[in-house]
């Protein structure tokens, strides 16, 4: 099967030119110009850009909190990826308390396999350490995981800063990196307490109980454990200004920092909290929305390149028989959104159209950067020959508006309502596949699990 992309613009990190691509067996055999087969398919980009496919390090499908299960699994949620324009999803599989890794690692598979439609990878979100755990280290790197999670909030998943640690020491050993969720689950609980105490039923207790000096704290101790550990960091869903400072003066003292942000802490701001009745409920996920100072001043660090991914955090929960389980108790609303659909689409129409991001840094932030940072490069993240054919043609023109109605996620709410868009994922190609074609997704579940090794980024 042969396919020439014809006459696009070419997207990568660092630059932008008109050209073919033929796509042979799922892979990119040549790119230059006038490319002719006469049994290729062909599809026009005149006038679009071509991107690689976009990469989500950042979902949670078919997640169970323990009092209810996201909407979106891998069906849905991938299928929304990408329609979207995402080829590749990082979901987190998360190890229960008394399970191997091993065991965490084949729950995820039996989500994921031969019902995603994107590609897929884990990282392994790690809830209990001892010696047992650590020895399966090893066993995950050999089997693609070179990437873990953990957390310093939430007490069933939160880790003490020794167990951090040594954690951090271990993946070091195979030159794997550890995502942390920032948050100190101290202070979060006290702060909670504090203000049921006050019985504030007004959702805009959610943010107070998750204060911007939360998310420093915990971020300035992990870059010091890891300092101590010697071992390279990456910080996810940064939101604010004081953690980001925190973060660049880790790498002021020579760390190895690397930054996610998402796209509800570029765009929503805390007003959110302040509707009426329960109408704020879709806007409670962890961190919290912050104010526009802290917007923009992470728009001030991508356009300073200082920040190297952008994820979703994508964990959708209905408003109706899940987010109403905490209609008299905000600490128990089920933190977290919907986005993988949308990522690429409000970037480009928030980001490039509005001047501050070009189409060379939302290759970088939504594909290149991840790829290497997660071990996938060049086999994704870029459009060489040789790379997978994982490609989107964008349509630079096409222009709509977010509604709960015309979302593929499968949820009763978005925090984008009534978002107005520029430009939309026209053809998607995934390994050379077309599955998305005009818009429609035409070919469902034909992803696979993505083995990775580790970073080459630095
Ligand atoms: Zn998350």
């Amino acid at each position: 099967m042969t396919i020439i992309i014809k006459n696009g613009t070419v997207v990568s990190s660092d630059n932008q030119y008109l050209s073919d691509i033929k796509v042979e067996n799922g892979i990119i055999t040549e790119i230059k110009q006038n490319i002719s087969d006469d049994s290729a398919e062909i599809i026009d980009a005149s006038g679009c850009l071509v991107f690689p496919g976009f990469i989500d390090s950042h979902t949670h499908f078919d997640l169970d909190n323990g009092f209810t299960v996201s909407p979106d699994d891998f069906s849905t949620g991938t299928s929304a990826a990408i329609l979207g324009g995402t080829t590749t999803v990082l979901d987190f599989a998360t190890q229960n308390k008394g399970e191997t890794l091993t065991e965490a690692l084949q729950n995820w598979h039996k989500k994921a396999d031969n019902v995603s439609s994107c590609d897929y990878g884990f990282h392994m979100a790690i809830t209990e350490w001892n010696n047992n755990v650590s020895k399966e280290i090893e066993e995950m790197i050999n089997k693609g995981v070179t990437s873990f999670k953990l957390y310093m909030a939430y007490d069933n998943l939160r880790l003490s800063d020794d167990k951090i640690y040594e954690i951090l020491k271990r993946v070091k050993e195979y030159n794997g990196i550890v995502g942390m969720h920032c948050e100190n689950g101290d202070l979060v609980n006290i702060l909670i307490k504090e203000q049921l105490k006050r019985n504030n039923s007004s959702l805009i207790a959610h943010p107070l109980s998750r204060p911007n000096y939360v998310e420093a704290e915990a971020i300035a101790r992990y870059l010091y454990i890891a300092k101590l550990a010697d071992a390279p960091v990456n910080i996810v869903h940064l939101s604010t200004t004081e953690g980001l400072e925190e973060a660049l003066r880790g790498r002021e003292r020579g760390q190895e920092v690397y930054i996610e942000t998402c796209p509800q802490y570029l765009l929503l701001d805390d007003s959110n909290y302040n509707l009426d009745g329960f109408d704020s409920a879709k806007y409670i996920l962890s961190p919290p929305l912050r104010k526009r100072n802290d917007i923009n001043k992470l728009w001030e660090a991508i356009s300073k390149n200082y920040i190297n991914t952008i994820g979703t955090d994508h964990c959708s929960f209905n408003i109706k028989g899940q987010k109403d389980m905490g209609k008299d108790n905000f600490s128990k609303i089920p933190n977290g959104i919907p986005g993988v659909q949308h990522r690429p689409v409000l970037m480009y129409t928030y980001g490039v159209c509005e001047g501050k991001m070009t189409n060379e840094q939302m290759c970088s932030l939504l594909s290149e950067n991840i790829a290497k940072l997660f071990g996938m490069y060049p086999k994704k993240g870029t459009l060489s020959i040789g790379s997978d054919a994982d490609i989107v043609v964008w349509n630079k023109n096409h222009k709509d508006t977010i509604t709960v109605e015309k979302q593929s996620h499968n949820v009763d709410n978005t925090p984008y309502e009534g978002f107005e868009t520029i430009g939309k994922a026209e053809h998607v190609l995934l390994r050379g596949q077309h599955v998305v074609k005009n818009g429609d997704l035409i070919i469902k579940n034909q992803g696979k699990y993505v083995y990775r090794s580790n970073k080459t980024f630095i």
